[in-house]
C-alpha cells in the first residue's frame, strides 16, 4: 500500500502554517504524530522538525485518501497536498501555534510504514533511558530533543561567529595521534603498518594548539572533540566538544576577556544575556567561600562562625579549634523534624576529618549564645535551615598540616569541601523550598520559546515571557540572566598537589601550565607554595573548562619535569618533539578551552549531557544503538598483531 515520492515537492514546514496562510495550496511531509478517526473524517497531526500541522481527510472529498488514513498508524511518513484553511471557532486550539488553521487534504500519499517502537516520539521521554538510547532514532524525534539539538546548533554558531570576529582560526589537529597528558587515560589505536605501535587519541589538542603559537598562528580555535578513559557519571562522557583556545603574548585578563566575549555570543543564541565581566576568586577563597572550586552563586555561601564559640564550648562540642569552624545555611527549608534531618546524613561526606550540627534546638539548650550568634552571623530567618561544619577531633584524616603563610592546608581544604558538598546536596534536595535554581528553569524556559522563535509566532512568546515575568516579578532580573546563570573566574590555584599514597607532588593541571613568575624560585624547594598561572570558569556549580598561561621557555618546562620528578629520558620519550619545539622561538602564549556540551546542558535545561549529545553513551560506557565496543574478527585482530588475552 506504500505510495511513491513521485515529483512531490514540500511547500512548507508543518510549524510554520498560521491562519495568514488559509487559502493556500501546501504540500507537507512528515511523521504521523496522532491519528483521530471520526468515522468519515479522520485528523491526522503531522509532524516534523519544526511542530504539527492538522491534517483532515475526508471521506466524500478523496474517498481513496481516507481508505488509506484508515491504516495509518502513529510514525508513518506521509505526505499530504491541501488547502490551509480556518478552524471553527470551537476547534481553535491555543496551545498549539498551528492550531488556528488545518489543511483539508486533496491527495495523500504514504510513503512508508514503520515498525512499532517500544516508545512514542509523541508522548514524554520514558524513563528507561537504555531503551532511548537502543532506539536512539525515534528518542531523537521528539520536539524536546530537536529543539536540544537545534540549540546547539546555534550556539555553536554563534561562537564560531564570534571567535572568528575576534581574530581566531578554525584549524583542525590530528585525532590518530600521541598521548596528551590531561590526566586521564589514553584510548589507543593500534597501528596496522607499524607492529606493536599505538596512536593514543587526543586527551585535548593541547601540545598541538601549543605548537600552532610556535607556528605563528597567533590566534587559534577549534570545535574539538576530546577522547578520555575515565569512569561517567552525570556530566561526563568518553568522547565530548570542547571549544579550543591559544593565542600569543596574552596576559591571564586578554584570555578572560576573549572567553567572555565567546561565551556571552553563545548565551545570546539561546535568547540570555550574560552580563560582563564576569567575577574573580581565587582558589583559596572560592574553597573558604564554598568549599568548592566550582562554586553554585545562586546560594548563601560559607559563613566562618568561629567566632560565635568559646575554646571551652568547642572542647565541650569536641570541635577541633585549629579547623575551620562554618556555616552554611539553605533558605526557606522550614523547621526539619528529627526524623528528615536523619535523612539527609548520608548526604554528608565522612572520611574527610569533620562532623556537623544540624541540630539547632538541642545547641541552644546548651550553648544559647552561640547558637543565636550563629544564625546573626549567616543572617538566617527564622525558616532558613542552618547547620555547623567542624574539625572532628575524634577523626582525624590523614593529611597533610603544612600550612605556607596565606594558604589554606590540606586538612583545612577538607573541613570546607565537607561543608561545600553538604551545601549542594541539600540545595538540590530543597530546590522547590528555597527556589534558588527556579530562576534558571524559568529563564531557560523562556529561552527555549526564544530559540524556536522562528517557530512559535509572537503572541506564543509573549505569552511565555508574561508568564515568567509574573513569575520572577521584575523583568530586569529576567532580561539579563544575571539571577540564572552566575559565572565565577577561579585563579590562583596550587600548581601541585601532594599524593599521598604516591608519595609525591603531582601536577595539579597539565604540566604545560606555567607557574606565577614571582613562584619560580620555590619550585624545588616549597612545591607546595607555587601558584599556577592558570584558571577555571565556573558557573551553576558546574565547572565550564579550565586554561592557562603556558610555559614558553625550555629552562623552565625542564625545571616543572624536574619538579614532577620526570625524569629527561621520560620527558623525552613522551613529549620529545613538543620539547624540540619549544627551542624554535617560542612566543609567549596561554588559552582555555570550555566544554561545549556542558554549556548546551545549562541552556537546555537539561538534567544530563546525555540530553544534547546526539549518540552518547551510557553510564556503563556503551553505545547501546551501535552497540560499541565489540569483539572483532581474528582476521582484523591478525592484520594489527594483536592477541587478546582473556581470563575466562
Ligand atoms: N587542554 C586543557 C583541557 O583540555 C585546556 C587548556 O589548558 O587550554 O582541559
Amino acid at each position: 500500500m506504500l505510495d511513491f515520492l513521485g515529483n512531490l515537492e514540500r511547500t512548507h514546514y508543518c510549524g510554520e502554517l498560521r491562519a495568514a496562510h488559509a487559502g493556500q495550496q501546501v504540500v507537507l511531509m512528515g511523521w504521523v504524530n496522532r491519528r483521530r478517526d471520526h468515522g468519515s473524517l479522520i485528523f491526522l497531526d503531522l509532524r516534523d522538525r519544526t511542530g504539527i500541522s492538522q491534517i483532515v481527510l475526508d471521506k466524500d472529498l478523496i474517498p481513496e485518501g481516507h481508505a488509506k488514513g484508515e491504516q495509518i498508524r502513529p510514525e508513518y511518513v506521509v505526505a499530504a497536498v491541501g488547502k490551509v484553511r480556518l478552524r471553527s471557532a470551537d476547534a481553535i486550539n491555543p496551545k498549539m501555534p498551528t492550531g488556528e488553521v488545518e489543511i483539508e487534504a486533496t491527495d495523500l500519499r504514504v510513503l512508508n510504514d514503520t515498525r512499532l517502537a517500544p516508545f512514542s516520539p509523541s508522548e514524554e521521554a520514558i524513563q528507561n533511558e537504555e531503551v532511548r538510547l537502543k532506539y536512539r532514532y525515534v528518542d531523537l524525534r521528539r520536539p524536546e530533543m530537536q529543539r536540544n539539538f537545534r540549540l546547539r546548533h546555534e550556539i555553536t554558531l554563534a561562537i564560531r561567529d564570534n571567535l572568528s570576529k575576534q581574530g581566531f582560526l578554525e584549524i583542525e589537529t590530528p585525532i590518530l595521534t600521541k598521548s596528551t597528558p590531561e590526566g586521564a587515560r589514553d584510548f589507543l589505536v593500534p597501528s596496522r603498518v607499524h607492529p606493536g605501535e599505538f596512536y593514543a587519541l587526543p586527551q585535548s589538542p593541547q601540545i598541538f594548539k601549543q605548537i600552532l603559537m610556535i607556528s605563528g598562528f597567533d590566534k587559534y580555535f577549534q570545535i574539538a572533540r576530546c577522547f578520555r578513559d575515565e569512569d561517567l557519571r552525570a556530566d561526563r562522557q568518553l568522547e565530548f566538544t570542547q571549544v579550543d583556545i591559544e593565542m600569543s603574548f596574552p596576559h591571564q585578563e586578554t584570555v578572560f576577556a576573549v572567553a567572555e566575549e565567546f561565551l556571552a555570543a553563545g548565551f545570546a543564541a539561546a535568547g540570555v544575556t550574560l552580563p560582563t565581566p564576569f567575577p574573580r576568586i581565587s582558589y583559596d577563597e572560592s574553597i573558604r567561600q564554598y568549599g568548592s572550586d566550582k562554586p553554585d552563586l545562586r546560594l548563601p555561601s560559607l559563613v566562618d562562625v568561629r567566632p560565635a564559640f568559646t575554646d571551652a564550648a568547642l572542647a565541650t562540642l569536641q570541635i577541633d579549634p585549629a579547623l575551620p569552624v562554618v556555616a552554611l545555611r539553605i533558605p526557606k527549608v522550614g523547621e526539619l523534624s528529627r526524623k528528615e534531618r536523619e535523612d539527609n546524613h548520608p548526604l554528608f561526606e565522612l572520611g574527610k576529618g569533620a562532623k556537623f550540627i544540624d541540630d539547632f534546638k538541642r545547641l541552644s539548650k546548651g550553648f544559647s549564645e552561640a547558637a543565636s550568634k550563629v544564625r546573626e552571623l549567616v543572617s538566617a530567618d527564622e525558616a532558613d535551615f542552618v547547620i555547623i561544619v567542624a574539625g572532628d577531633p575524634a577523626n582525624p584524616i590523614k593529611a597533610s598540616d603544612t600550612k605556607i603563610p596565606g594558604r589554606l592546608s590540606e586538612r583545612e581544604i577538607n573541613v570546607y569541601s565537607a561543608a561545600g558538598n553538604f551545601r549542594t546536596e541539600l540545595a538540590k534536595k530543597y530546590a522547590d523550598r528555597h527556589g534558588a535554581f527556579k530562576v534558571t528553569d524559568m529563564v531557560v524556559d523562556l529561552a527555549a520559546l526564544r530559540g524556536g522563535g522562528k517557530l512559535l509566532d509572537d503572541a506564543k512568546v509573549k505569552w511565555g515571557a508574561d508568564v515568567i515575568n509574573t513569575w520572577l516579578k521584575s523583568e530586569k532580573e529576567l532580561v539579563d540572566g544575571s539571577a540564572a546563570f552566575r559565572p565565577i573566574w577561579i585563579t590562583d590555584f596550587p600548581m601541585f598537589e601532594y599524593d599521598a599514597s604516591l608519595g609525591k607532588w603531582m601536577p595539579a593541571h597539565h604540566p604545560f601550565t606555567a607557574p606565577h613568575e614571582a613562584d619560580m624560585a620555590n619550585l624545588l624547594t616549597d612545591p607546595a607554595s607555587v601558584r599556577a598561572n592558570c584558571y577555571d570558569l565556573a558557573m551553576n556549580g558546574l565547572e565550564l573548562g579550565s586554561g592557562s598561561i603556558r610555559i614558553h621557555r625550555k629552562d623552565v618546562q625542564q625545571q616543572i619535569f624536574k619538579s614532577l620528578g620526570i625524569s629527561d629520558e621520560e620527558a623525552h620519550a613522551r613529549f620529545g618533539f613538543f620539547l624540540d619545539a619549544l627551542e624554535y622561538g617560542t612566543p609567549p602564549h596561554g588559552g582555555i578551552a570550555l566544554g561545549l556540551d556542558r554549556i548546551v546542558m545549562l541552556l537546555a535545561g537539561a538534567p544530563s549531557l546525555r540530553e544534547v549529545i546526539a549518540f552518547p553513551k551510557t553510564a556503563k560506557a556503551v553505545d547501546m544503538m551501535a552497540e560499541a565496543p565489540t569483539t572483532v574478527t581474528d582476521e582484523q585482530l591478525k592484520e594489527l598483531h594483536i592477541r587478546v588475552a582473556l581470563k575466562s
